[in-house]
C-alpha cells in the first residue's frame, strides 16, 4: 500500500512500529501536494514540514499524532505562513501568531504541510469564490468540490494528506465532505477555540476535521477540544472524546428529518440516504420520522444573521492593518473605499451590503431581530426532537457535486446547497457527514446530528454506520 493510502490512524501505527518515519510520510504527501492538479493548496511549507518531521523522528518517544501530515484551511492563522482566507485583500499577509486549534495539533505531533484553498472569507458552497481560482473535485475535474472548505476536502479525497482542518459556518465542512466522499465533522459550537480563525459569522463559525474515517476525525477532535482563555466562547469539555469502536446501534433512536427527505432533494441522493438509513435498523437501532417545523426558515434566517455578523467582522479590512492597500489615495475615506473595492470579491461585497442593510437603523428589528427570534424557534424544534430521539439524520447536500460554473451566476441556487446543514448550524449542534453511497457515480453524504456535547454518541453511531456501509472512497477522476 502506498504511504498516501494510509488513514491517519494507520500512519500513526506505522510510525510507532518503525515501519516508516514522519519524514518519509511527509515527503510522500508533499510529492502529491506539489503536483496539485486540483488547485487545493494556496501555500505549501516544504521546508517547515520536513524540519518538523525530522524533529519528531528524533524524539525518544512519539507524540500522539506521531508526525502525520495535515493541511489547514487558509482561514486559520499560522505564524509566518501566508494566510489569505481566499481573498485578494489579504494577499501577502503573514500572521504573527498561530490559531489555538492548530497549535494544539502541532503540540500533539501533527505536521502542517500547507494552507488550503477556500471560498473568499468562507462565503460560498463551491470553492469558486476563491480569488485564487476554483478547486476541482477529485472525483470529476469538471465539478466543484463544495465549499467553502473545498481545498481541505479535496486535499483529503485526493490523498494529498490523510486529514485536514476546515471551518463550518453554515455547512462548509459537511457539504464539501459529502461532495468529495469523505468524513466531515462540525463539533458543538464552542468545542474548539476560534482564536486565530479569521471570522466570518462569529455566532456560527466552528473549526472541525476532514478525514477518511470517523475514527481519524475523533483523533483530531480529541487533540483540539476544550476551553481556550483566548476565546471567551470556547467551552470546558465535560468528558474525554473517545475513539469509537462499537459496530452496533442497539437502542439508538435516529430521527429522520421529514422536511429534508422530500422535495428539493435529488432522487439519487435520497435513495442512497434511505439505503444507508435502512442499516440503522439492521444494526439494532430504530428509525423515527421527525418534524422540524421551522427548518424551512433556516436559509432565510441564516442569510440575515451570517451577513449581519460578516459586515461587522470584515470592517477590520481597511487597507491599513493587513494585506492589500490601494495606492495613491487622497484621503482616508477614499483609501478605505478603494482598498475594499479592489480587495473584496463580488460575493463578499454582496454579503457586506446585505448585512449592513439588515443592521441599519429602522430595519434592524424587522430583519436582524426577527431572524434571531426565528433562530430560537429552530433551536426549540431540535430540543423537541431530541426529547424523542438520540440523533437526527438527513442528506448532507440536496445534490451530488455540481458542474463548475453551474450556480455562480445564481446566488440563490448556490445558497440552497446548504439547506440541510444550516438549521443545525443555527442551533449550534454537533453534526457529521459520512459518505453513504454513490449517485450518478458521485459520492453522497449522510448527515447525522445530536444534542450539544453528544460528540461521543454521534461519533459512535457514525462509526458503526460507516463500517456497515463499507464505502470505497477512491475517487475515479483524480486527474492522474
Ligand atoms: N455556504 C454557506 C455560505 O456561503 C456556508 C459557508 C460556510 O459554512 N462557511 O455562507
Amino acid at each position: 500500500m502506498a504511504l498516501t493510502d494510509l488513514t491517519a490512524e494507520q500512519a500513526i501505527a506505522a510510525i510507532v512500529s518503525g515501519q516508516t518515519s514522519s519524514c518519509e510520510l511527509v515527503e510522500a504527501h508533499l510529492a502529491r501536494t506539489e503536483r496539485d492538479v486540483w488547485n487545493s493548496f494556496l501555500a505549501v511549507d516544504r521546508a517547515g514540514a520536513l524540519a518538523r518531521a525530522r524533529e519528531i523522528d528524533a524524539l525518544p518517544e512519539r507524540p500522539p499524532l506521531a508526525g502525520v501530515p495535515i493541511a489547514i484551511k487558509d482561514a486559520l492563522s499560522i505564524r509566518d505562513l501566508p494566510t489569505t482566507a481566499g481573498s485578494r485583500i489579504l494577499e501577502g499577509f503573514r500572521p504573527v501568531y498561530t490559531a489555538t486549534c492548530v497549535a494544539r495539533l502541532e503540540q500533539a505531533g501533527a505536521v502542517v504541510i500547507g494552507k488550503t484553498n477556500m471560498d473568499e472569507f468562507a462565503m460560498g458552497s463551491s470553492c469558486e469564490n476563491s480569488a485564487y481560482g476554483p478547486t476541482l473535485n477529485p472525483w470529476d475535474l469538471t465539478r466543484v468540490p463544495g465549499g467553502s472548505s473545498g481545498g481541505s476536502a479535496t486535499s483529503v479525497a485526493a490523498r494529498q494528506v490523510p486529514w485536514s482542518l476546515g471551518s463550518d459556518t453554515g455547512g462548509s465542512i459537511r457539504q464539501p465532505a459529502a461532495l468529495c466522499g469523505i468524513v466531515g465533522l462540525k463539533p458543538t459550537y464552542g468545542a474548539i477555540s476560534r482564536y486565530g480563525l479569521i471570522a466570518f459569522a462569529s455566532s456560527l463559525d466552528q473549526v472541525g476535521p476532514f478525514a477518511r474515517t470517523v475514527r481519524d476525525s475523533a483523533l483530531l477532535l480529541q487533540a483540539m477540544v476544550g476551553r481556550d482563555p483566548m476565546d471567551a466562547t470556547s467551552l470546558e469539555w465535560p468528558v474525554p472524546i473517545l475513539l469509537p469502536d462499537a459496530e452496533r446501534l442497539d437502542g439508538v433512536r435516529v430521527g429522520v428529518i421529514e422536511e429534508l427527505m422530500g422535495d428539493g432533494i435529488d432522487p439519487g441522493v435520497r435513495a442512497a440516504c434511505q439505503t444507508a438509513l435502512a442499516r440503522v435498523e439492521a444494526l439494532g437501532g430504530t428509525l423515527v420520522p421527525i418534524k422540524l417545523p421551522h427548518a424551512r426558515y433556516g436559509l432565510a434566517t441564516y442569510y440575515l444573521i451570517a451577513p449581519a455578523e460578516c459586515s461587522a467582522n470584515l470592517a477590520r479590512f481597511d487597507g491599513i492593518r493587513y494585506g492589500h492597500r490601494a495606492e495613491d489615495t487622497e484621503n482616508l475615506l477614499e483609501h478605505y473605499e478603494r482598498t475594499r473595492g479592489e480587495g473584496f470579491g463580488p460575493e463578499v461585497k454582496r454579503r457586506i451590503m446585505l448585512g449592513t442593510f439588515a443592521l441599519s437603523s429602522g430595519y434592524y428589528d424587522a430583519y436582524y431581530g426577527q431572524a434571531q427570534r426565528v433562530r430560537t424557534l429552530i433551536i426549540r424544534d431540535f430540543a423537541t426532537a431530541f426529547a424523542e430521539v438520540d440523533l437526527v439524520a438527513s442528506p448532507t447536500s440536496p445534490t451530488v457535486a455540481f458542474p463548475l460554473g453551474e450556480r455562480t451566476s445564481d446566488p440563490l441556487a448556490m445558497y440552497l446547497s446548504d439547506v440541510c446543514t444550516i438549521p443545525i448550524s443555527l442551533a449550534g449542534l454537533p453534526s457529521i457527514s459520512i459518505p453513504c453511497g454513490l449517485s450518478e457515480g458521485l459520492p453522497v453524504g449522510l448527515q447525522l446530528a445530536g444534542p450539544a456535547f453528544s460528540e461521543n454518541r454521534l461519533l459512535a453511531a457514525a462509526h458503526a454506520l460507516e463500517t456497515a456501509i463499507g464505502f470505497v472512497d477512491r475517487p475515479t477522476g483524480s486527474g492522474e
